[in-house]
């Protein structure tokens, strides 16, 4: 029979919702996370998996925001983006509900897992997810590295300028005051203009946000590589919409090799569905 897998992916904002059948993502649906509390969490994850309720899963592979133990499917940590949520047993809440086996991993492990493996990666590489924040994995050409606290990866932490702008971390300089989606909105207000526009407009305001933005991006690339070598450098999030008008800027900019997610906003649901799978291969 085929095997029907439902994925979810779950952010402080949203939850993406899809149905993997044969392996490949037949449909997918979104619905509002409601963070207030782990009750309302529960609940906005309970309507994200019963959408499919007509399809019988074979099980429920998750992705979602937060510290996560990916062999035990728990939640270590989770900031007040998602209320209530650390030490939420996941995997065992949904197994125990829906009685199929479920998974879950972090978000950015489970996107640069889909990654690796929608493209048969072999080598060493990286991917930042910018949005709000910027998501950060590492994979070692074999698989996605968790690192004993299953934090390895948030390179958004990372400090490139000491003593520059703050960050909510309690850090300075942190990498993601300045390549984040948000950062670029924020430079792009200040010179009058939003991000969907500034790649485009031209005008010396636009090109000068454009300019610092692009520098960022490779001294972040740099500070990164002092901390771990990577032969690829994967970007993820809302601001590869405009890649096609960046990525030629960066590439003059840098000899490192950089690409585009070739999943972009469904990567999430890919890793966890890929994790989901290999667990139940051991
Ligand atoms: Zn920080």
């Amino acid at each position: 029979m085929t095997e029907r897998v439902i994925a979810l992916d779950i952010g402080g904002t949203f939850i993406k919702s899809g149905i993997f059948v044969g392996g490949k993502l037949a449909d997918t649906a979104k619905f509002p996370t409601r963070a207030q509390s782990l009750q309302t969490i529960q609940s906005a994850v309970a309507q994200a998996v019963e959408y499919w309720k007509d399809v019988q899963a074979d099980g429920i592979a998750v992705s979602s925001a937060g510290d996560i133990d990916p062999y035990r499917g728990r939640c270590v940590y989770a900031t007040d983006n998602l209320k209530g949520y650390s030490g939420f047993d996941i995997k065992s809440w949904l197994e125990e509900r829906y009685g199929v086996r479920a998974s879950a991993l972090n978000d950015g492990h489970a996107a640069l897992l889909g990654e690796a493996c929608r493209r048969e990666l072999t080598m060493p590489a990286v991917m930042l997810t910018l949005g709000t924040g910027v998501g950060g994995a590492y994979f070692d050409g074999k698989e996605v590295v968790f690192g004993e606290d299953y934090r390895y990866g948030r390179f958004g932490h990372l400090v490139m300028c000491p003593d520059g702008k703050k960050c909510n971390c309690g850090q300075r300089g942190c990498i993601e005051q300045y390549i984040s989606a948000s950062a670029l909105k924020e430079k792009c207000a200040a010179a009058g203009t939003v991000p969907e526009k500034v790649f485009s407009n031209g005008d010396a305001r636009s090109r000068a946000v454009v300019d610092e933005w692009i520098d960022d991006l490779c001294r972040a690339m740099e500070t990164i590589y002092r901390v771990q070598k990577y032969e690829l450098m994967i970007f993820g999030g809302g601001v590869c919409g405009s890649a096609q008008r960046w990525m030629p800027l960066l590439k003059q900019k840098t000899s490192r090799r950089a690409e585009i997610s070739v999943l972009l906003n469904t990567a999430g649901m890919e890793g966890a569905y890929r994790w989901w799978c290999k667990n139940g291969k051991i």
